[in-house]
């Protein structure tokens, strides 16, 4: 067959193949939908799995346990010093990314999902060219636009042969000098790993504060962590020359208007990212994205052409996967003429650092800044049996809820394992829970869920497991 001298049609067309695109694709199809999935990339699952969250997480599996091996040591139990084999690991996390890229396949085959592997741009609004494969043309009744981000550029950095997070999960090496520009999310969990694997980190950040965009309360605890670990944190720092040099880079780095020169093996760049809305000819559709060049929605997830539809990093919000696919659900369901909508009270985030910071709902800076009157309940991990018998007291647990009816309106964790306990404070917002609710509830003991009930004790004034203020 020559290539791309087809076309066809499908009932809905959706470009991108991440977690919003392959699982708007799956949902579509079980609610009797004829989907073609268009992805450029070799293999399926997007940002999130070939270079995104599952590479990281599964690094940062590996790296806890070599920290926890560390710190077993106050516990009287000593291993020798860790033995890397970086090809290993490398293809243990390579496996893991594999096995779930072909389960997406096999999901996808076995609802007879069309996957066109190819390049997709509109060239009107019910019609797309395909490049780089045998179809070359499709004409769709309703379009999924799941194109996700990319990583932003560093403008001293252009050209230049630095790292991005892509680069530095596929671990090419262990540099001995690692520059980590960027205290976001993703420059904190691969710094973390970089220094476990036992690179020397140095870290400059533009704001003030690392995780700019998160509760500061909780940050602080993983801030005193990365001290410890990093070489050194620079905030309010900027990254304004870049040069190659015989043992690596030479960075200048100018804070309170000083510039100093360092020296690098490597350099990461890791200063966020855009969405993927430049390279789809979208005015071809009758679509303009916004300032941020994100494509505006309404809640059941269309654009301002009723039947093209936007979900996942290109549409406004949180650039996170669960998020993705939360609206997958709701676009497909929306195309096959069911009543959905994205109404969800909360987007929970986790920051996979050490310790873990996972936050949902309102938080604390939001409801200042919305000069709202909240009623907080803190719960420090230290008062904690569970948090104890791990040797992982490092943390707490907040709960923010209405003063008058006790309603709870966010709640933001630090501690081990806090990205799984999220999703309880999640579904007390959804539910509409209020701290009577969780305090009532029976969690299990030992467990660091108790930590939920306890916050809501304290922020109800019933505190069992700390002392009343002014005791
Ligand atoms: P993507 O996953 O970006 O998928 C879009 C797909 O569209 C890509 O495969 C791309 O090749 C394809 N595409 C783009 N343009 C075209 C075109 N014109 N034609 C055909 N195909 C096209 N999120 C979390 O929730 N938790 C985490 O722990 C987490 N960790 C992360 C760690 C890192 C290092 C990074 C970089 C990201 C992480 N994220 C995490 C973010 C997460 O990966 C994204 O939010 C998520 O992948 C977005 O999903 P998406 O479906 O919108 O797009």
């Amino acid at each position: 067959m020559v290539m791309g001298s087809l076309a066809q049609e499908t009932e809905v067309a959706i470009i991108g193949g991440g977690p919003g695109g392959y699982v708007a694709a799956i949902r579509a199809a079980d609610l009797g939908k004829e989907v073609t999935l268009i992805d450029e990339r070799e293999r399926l699952g997007g940002v999130c799995l070939t270079e995104g969250c599952i590479p990281s997480k599964a690094l940062i599996n590996a790296v806890d346990l070599i920290n926890s091996a560390q710190a077993a040591k106050r516990f009287g139990i000593s291993f020798g010093e860790a033995q890397i084999d970086l090809d290993k690991l490398r293809n243990w996390t390579g496996s893991v990314v594999n096995v779930l890229t072909k389960g997406i396949d096999g999901l996808l085959k076995r609802r007879g999902v069309e996957v066109i592997k190819g390049r997709a741009r509109f060239t009107g609004p019910n019609e797309l060219a395909i490049e780089g494969a045998d179809v070359s043309a499709i004409r769709f009744q309703h379009g999924i636009i799941a194109t996700g981000s990319r990583i932003s550029e560093l403008p001293a950095a252009r050209d230049l042969p630095v790292w991005s997070s892509a680069d530095a999960l596929a671990l090419p090496e262990i540099p001995e000098r690692l520059l980590v520009v960027g205290g976001g999310y993703i420059g904190l969990e691969l710094g973390l790993v970089y220094a476990g694997l036992g690179s020397r980190i140095t870290m400059v950040e533009f704001f003030p504060n690392l995780l700019m965009g998160a509760d500061q309360d909780l940050v602080s605890i993983v801030v005193k962590n990365c001290e410890k670990r990093f070489a050194s944190i620079m905030v309010e720092s900027k990254v304004v020359g870049l040069e190659k040099s015989s043992a690596g880079f030479v960075a200048q780095v100018e804070h309170n208007n000083e510039t100093t020169k360092l020296e690098f093996d490597r350099v990461l760049v890791a200063v966020g990212r855009k969405p993927n809305t430049d390279n789809l000819d979208l005015d071809q559709a009758g679509i303009t994205p916004n300032d941020q060049g994100r494509i505006e929605v309404t809640p059941e997830g269309r654009t301002s052409v009723p039947h093209i539809f936007a979900i996942g990093d290109v549409a406004p919000g949180p650039m996170l996967a669960h998020k993705a696919s939360r609206e997958a659900k709701v676009a497909a369901e929306v195309i096959a003429e069911h009543h959905s909508e994205f109404d969800n009270r909360a987007i929970p985030a986790v920051v996979f650092t050490d310790p873990e910071i996972a936050w949902t709902g309102l938080t604390e800076r939001e409801a200042e800044e919305q000069g709202r009157n909240v009623n907080i309940g803190r719960f420090p991990l230290a008062a904690l049996g569970r948090a104890r018998t791990l040797g992982r007291t490092d943390g707490l647990v907040k709960i923010i809820s209405d003063p008058d009816s006790g309603l709870v309106l966010g709640v933001g964790m630090v501690g081990p394992h806090v990205s799984e306990l999220i999703a309880e404070g999640t579904l007390a917002l959804e539910m509409g829970a209020t701290l009577e609710d969780l305090m009532v509830t029976i969690h299990p003991h030992p467990t660091l869920s108790e930590a939920i009930m306890e916050a809501a004790e304290v922020a109800a004034g019933a505190a069992v497991h700390i002392n009343p203020p002014g005791k």
